[in-house]
C-alpha cells in the first residue's frame, strides 16, 4: 500500500508544469519517510524535463534539492530518528558494492546509481519522483544529516549546487596560492565562489556583463571578468590554474581553456545538450587537462555540509509558493536568479 500526496511536476517535454498527485512507496526495513519542507530549482531539473539529455517518461516530477523533517523511519534503520532535519541530494541509491561505492564515491557507482528523480527505483521498479512534493520516502545511507548550524530553508541547495562545486575544488586542490575561475554565475557558480573562497583559493568570476559584478566581489572573488569583453579575457590568459565551468548552454571552451596556465585543469560540470569544440591546440602547449564532474559522493555531501555550517555559508536563496514554479523557470532559463529558487513546499497545502 503506497501514499499519496501532492506534487508539482511535467505531463510532457513542454507544457508549464502543473498539480499532480503521486504514489510514494511504504516505508522499507531501511527506508526514511521525510516530510519535504524545503524543494530547491536547479537548472538540471529544467534540462531533464525539456528533454535537453534525451527522452524520459512523463509524468515526473523533478527536484534533488531536498530538505526536511523525518517523519516515519523503517525497522531496520539506524542511522536517524525521527524529528531529524535531513536532506536527499541527487543521488538515492546505488549498488553499495562496487569499487567506487565501497569507497563512499555512489555518484560515480559502476552499476549506475538511482537518482532522485527518473530512474527506476530498485526498490518497487517505478520511476523515482523528486522533491517538489511533499514527501519521499528514501533508503537511510542515502540520507544527508543537516547541522544544526545551517538554516533548512538555506540548506536545500547545497544537495546539489554546493556539493557539485565542493567536489571538483576538492578534488582539484583549490586553496591558497590556487587561482580559481569560475564561469556563470547562478546557482552552481555562485556556490563555487563562495566555497573557493573559504578554501582559501582566489577567485576570479567569469560572467557576461557587468549585472553580477557588485555581488561577485561580495561573495569573496578579488577580480570580476565580464565574458563580453574580448580584450578583458585576453588580459587573463595563463592566469588561472583551475577553471570550474558551471555554465547551463554550450561554450567556446578553447576560450576558456586559454585562460590556463601550464598543468591548469578546466573542470565542466555545466550540462548543455550541444558538445564542445576542443582544438587540440587548446590543451597540447601548456599540458592542459578538460575534466568533468558530477555531484559528489554521501559521505563528501556531508563533509561539504559540516563546512558550510563551520564556515557560515550558505546559498542565496529565494523562497517560493508551488504556484510560483512555471515563473521561476523561466527566469532560471534567462540567468536572472540571484542565486536559487527554493520552493516553500507548505504551500502545497
Ligand atoms: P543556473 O543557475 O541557470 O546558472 C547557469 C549560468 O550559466 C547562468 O547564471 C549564466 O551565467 C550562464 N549562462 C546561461 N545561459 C548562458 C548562455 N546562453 N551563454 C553563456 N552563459 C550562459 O544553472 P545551475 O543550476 O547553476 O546549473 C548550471 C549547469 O550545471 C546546468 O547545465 C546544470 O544542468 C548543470 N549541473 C551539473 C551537475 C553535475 O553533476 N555536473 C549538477 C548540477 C547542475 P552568467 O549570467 O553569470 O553569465
Ligand atoms: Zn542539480
Amino acid at each position: 500500500m503506497s501514499t499519496t500526496v501532492k506534487a508539482y511536476g511535467a505531463v510532457n517535454a513542454t507544457d508549464p508544469l502543473v498539480p499532480l498527485t503521486i504514489e510514494r512507496r511504504d516505508v522499507g526495513p531501511h527506508d526514511v519517510l521525510i516530510d519535504i519542507d524545503y524543494a530547491g530549482i536547479c537548472h538540471s531539473d529544467i534540462h531533464t524535463i525539456r528533454g535537453d539529455w534525451g527522452p524520459i517518461a512523463y509524468p515526473q516530477v523533478v527536484g534533488h534539492e531536498i530538505v526536511g523533517r523525518i517523519a516515519q523511519i523503517g525497522s531496520a534503520v539506524t542511522k536517524h530518528r525521527v524529528g531529524d532535519t535531513v536532506g536527499v541530494g541527487c543521488q538515492s541509491n546505488s549498488c553499495h558494492v562496487c569499487a567506487q561505492c565501497l569507497q563512499g564515491h555512489d555518484q560515480y557507482c559502476l552499476a549506475g546509481n538511482t537518482q532522485t528523480y527518473g530512474s527506476v527505483d530498485p526498490a518497487d521498479g517505478t520511476i523515482t519522483q523528486g522533491g517538489y512534493s511533499q514527501t519521499v520516502v528514501t533508503n537511510e545511507d542515502y540520507v544527508l544529516v543537516i547541522p544544526a548550524g545551517l538554516d533548512p530553508a538555506k540548506a536545500a541547495p547545497l544537495l546539489c549546487a554546493g556539493i557539485t562545486t565542493y567536489s571538483p575544488l576538492k578534488h582539484w586542490n583549490a586553496g591558497p596560492g590556487v587561482r580559481v575561475g569560475v564561469v556563470g554565475l547562478g546557482g552552481l557558480g555562485h556556490m563555487g565562489v563562495k566555497l573557493a573562497v573559504a578554501l582559501g583559493a582566489e577567485v576570479t568570476v567569469l560572467s557576461r556583463g557587468t549585472k553580477k559584478k557588485a555581488d561577485a566581489l561580495a561573495f569573496g572573488a578579488t577580480r570580476y571578468v565580464d565574458t563580453t569583453d574580448a580584450d578583458a579575457l585576453r588580459e587573463l590568459r595563463g592566469g588561472l590554474d583551475l577553471i570550474v565551468n558551471t555554465v547551463s548552454a554550450g561554450l567556446d571552451i578553447a576560450t576558456y581553456l586559454g585562460l590556463l596556465d601550464v598543468d591548469g585543469a578546466l573542470v565542466n560540470v555545466g550540462a548543455p545538450a550541444e558538445p564542445f569544440t576542443v582544438p587540440a591546440f587548446s590543451l597540447i602547449p601548456a599540458r592542459r587537462t578538460l575534466a568533468g564532474s558530477t555531484t559528489g559522493g554521501i559521505p563528501e555531501i556531508q563533509e561539504m555540509l559540516e563546512f558550510c555550517a563551520a564556515h557560515g555559508i550558505h546559498p542565496e536563496t529565494e523562497l517560493i509558493g508551488v504556484d510560483q514554479i512555471n515563473d521561476a523557470w523561466e527566469r532560471v532559463v534567462s540567468a536572472d536568479v540571484r542565486y536559487r529558487f527554493v520552493i516553500d513546499t507548505e504551500t502545497f497545502a
